[in-house]
């Protein structure tokens, strides 16, 4: 199988290719071509382990850019589509580059994936589509009501890959994951933040009064959760991905604070983010039924391997808040 990957620089994608790349993914062995414009939250450090493999070929360039796109779409068999931005404080900041990259950007990649005669488009999207939820769980004939800039690129990328399956008939699968934590996550996010804030002293910016709920997702099921739907999910179908762990903000705060030998006075409460969603709940059980899909991490292994990497990893980490910093 040849597989292009996008985004596969950053948090997700990267864990996705050196997994494939490792052997993890039997179906879909053979050449991986990363396409990845290495923005802020990409970066080739997250592909070291696996750079020199034979089958890996990376090609630095914009997903919105269709000559780019349609010379790296050459020969594919499969594409999986990470590339995003994908950080909602940011888009509330600013939400033109999110449109270009998660809406222009998945257009591109749809149309040239048609010219192509790709087999299967598979787009990787999020539970936030849904909108918030203060109770029960959405599956996925949950009407779309994405309440964030993010949320809304997302949900409308979510529309185009539907209706490029619908009109053109390209067989297409979206996955729509919950919270992704693990390696390699840009520590702009709440658990890499967290801690390595920690790791140097610095207290914890909780959003509010720390009542917002997710679930968490350990990145090797999502990852597994995606390679599954590339492999058996069914053509135009949407497969929720969810890790089965819901905590609010506040508790996983003090889980962090506590495996961290940190108490409560680190927790600095700010102001809340603008439209912050309450709760996000996906029911996984399309996902089950049909694709054997079935969170393996345990949350509190996971976090704690999580916490490790960090501490072992400062060389990773520490240049990218100093750049954050500076910015
Ligand atoms: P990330 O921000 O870590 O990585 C995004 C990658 O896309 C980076 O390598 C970046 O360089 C690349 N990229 C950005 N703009 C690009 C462009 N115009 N052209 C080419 N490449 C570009 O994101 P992530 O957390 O790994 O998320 C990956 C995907 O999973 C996204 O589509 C996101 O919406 C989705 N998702 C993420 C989560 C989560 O918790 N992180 C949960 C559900 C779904």
């Amino acid at each position: 199988m040849r597989t292009l990957v996008t985004g596969g620089a950053g948090f997700i994608g990267s864990n996705f290719v050196r997994r494939l790349l490792t052997g993890e993914y039997p179906a879909l062995a053979g050449p991986v071509r990363v396409l990845d414009a290495v923005t802020y939250a990409g970066n080739m450090a997250n592909l070291a382990p696996v750079i020199d493999h034979p089958d890996l070929t990376f090609v630095q360039g914009d997903i919105a850019d269709p000559e780019t796109v349609r010379a790296a779409m050459t020969g594919t068999d499969v594409v999986v589509h990470f590339a995003a931005e994908s950080h909602v404080d940011r888009s509330v900041a600013g939400a033109g580059v999110f449109v270009r990259t998660n809406v222009l950007g998945t257009q591109v990649l749809l149309e040239a994936a048609v010219r192509e005669g790709v087999r299967r488009f598979v787009h990787v999207s999020t539970d936030e589509v849904y909108g918030s939820i203060a109770q029960g769980s959405w599956d996925e004939a949950e009407p779309l009501s994405p309440n964030s800039p993010y949320s809304a690129s997302k949900a409308s990328s979510d529309l185009l890959v539907h209706a490029y399956h619908r009109t053109y008939g390209l067989d297409t699968c979206v996955t729509r994951a919950s919270n992704n934590y693990g390696p390699y996550q840009f520590p702009e996010k709440v658990i890499p933040l967290f801690v390595t804030n920690l790791l140097d002293g610095l207290p914890v910016p909780l959003y509010g009064d720390g009542r917002n709920i997710r679930d968490w997702l350990h990145v090797d099921d999502h990852c597994r959760g995606v390679a599954l739907v590339a492999e058996r999910g069914r053509a135009g179908e949407i497969y929720n991905i969810g890790g089965g762990t819901e905590l609010d903000n506040l508790t996983l705060a003090r889980t962090l604070l506590d495996a961290l030998g940190r108490d409560c006075s680190m927790i600095r409460h700010v102001q809340d983010r603008q439209g912050h969603d309450l709760r996000y709940s996906v029911d996984c059980g399309k996902a089950a039924t049909e694709l054997g899909y079935r969170p393996r991490v345990p949350f509190a292994e996971g976090l704690a391997a999580t916490i490790r990497w960090y501490e072992q990893s400062r060389d990773w980490w520490a240049p990218l808040k100093r750049t954050a910093a500076q910015a």
